[in-house]
């Protein structure tokens, strides 16, 4: 019901495929592992005006001013930012939950400002940061990451990140869902953040969660409205691979890489099929252990 609300919403899957959307599950994948994503810098994107979800914007902004300026800002910026999803920025950080989950230790309320008491409240199961001022409680959920596959010429569209975690090395273009947007749109816009790139969604591909870091991704497949794009601030190049030739040595996080692999598996099968799964981290292994995770609980369409 959800890929078929999604797919009313986004409009059919470019290639013809079957209409039943029923899940079945697949064998687990396994392969590189769990690594961080950081949220780009969307507040110093605050003049940007991506292309929207259903229609281009009659004047779209001059490529080079989007994604040619700020740079060093945004660098700045995301240096000095804490990685929201950071295995190793917390570990030093007391949790507030013994959960297998990543949780800020919240020491002040953020209405305002004052002291927090850490317990279970009533009716719940959680502890949780409750303000010993005004008694609200800093409930802390997961973020959503989007971004978009696209697809041209039998390529894929993969950037170089310029930015930490995992400067250097290759990613889809995504990042963080802001508040009063669609995932689509988020996607969209990131696309246009990291690769100057004009897309059209086509359908939903893939979502992942990743329990113990609290992300979701939602990958897009998309394609290009131009055969223009360009590294943003936050990529160093960006360039469109066949298949055959993806880095699979170099890419950045494992959501990446699973959802590449579903994609390649997808084109030799004939067609895309919408996916879920949970990347879970191997028990004991390093953040930095590219391969230490699986992919469970994997649905497709
Ligand atoms: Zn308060």
């Amino acid at each position: 019901m959800l890929l078929k609300a999604m797919q009313a919403a986004l409009g059919p899957w470019r290639r013809p495929c079957s209409t039943s959307y029923g899940f079945s599950s697949a064998r687990s994948l396994s392969g590189p592992s769990l690594r961080r994503r950081r949220g780009s810098q969307h507040q110093q994107h605050q003049q940007h005006h991506p292309p929207s979800l259903r229609t281009p914007p009659p004047a779209f902004p001059a490529r080079k001013r989007h994604c040619g300026s700020g740079t060093a800002r945004v660098r700045a910026a995301a240096a000095a930012r804490p990685g929201p999803s950071s295995d190793t920025a917390h570990s030093a950080t007391p949790i507030a939950i013994q959960t297998s989950g990543i949780v800020k230790r919240i020491n002040f309320c953020q209405w305002c400002g004052g002291p927090t008491k850490h317990e279970i409240p009533d009716g719940e199961e959680k502890t949780r940061a409750i303000c010993t001022l005004c008694g609200k409680i800093a409930y802390q959920n997961p973020k959503m990451v989007v971004g978009c596959l696209i697809e041209h010429d039998n390529k894929v569209l993969l950037c170089k990140r310029n930015i930490e975690p995992s400067n250097g090395l290759w990613t889809l273009p995504a990042g963080y869902m802001e508040i009063g947007e669609s995932a689509a749109e988020g996607a969209i816009r990131e696309t246009w953040e990291e690769a100057c790139a004009e897309v059209e969604v086509l359908s939903p591909f893939v979502q992942l969660d990743i329990p113990r870091i609290g992300q979701a991704y939602i990958i897009f497949l998309a394609k290009l409205r131009n055969p223009h794009f360009s590294p943003g601030p936050e990529s160093s190049d960006c360039q469109l691979f066949a298949l055959d030739d993806i880095p699979f040595d170099s890419l950045a996080f494992s959501s990446i890489l699973v959802t590449l692999k579903l994609y390649i598996q997808d084109v030799k099968n004939g067609r895309p099929r919408f996916h879920y799964g949970t990347i879970n981290k191997r028990p004991g292994s390093s953040p930095s252990d590219i391969r230490a995770y699986t992919l469970d609980y994997h649905l497709q369409s």
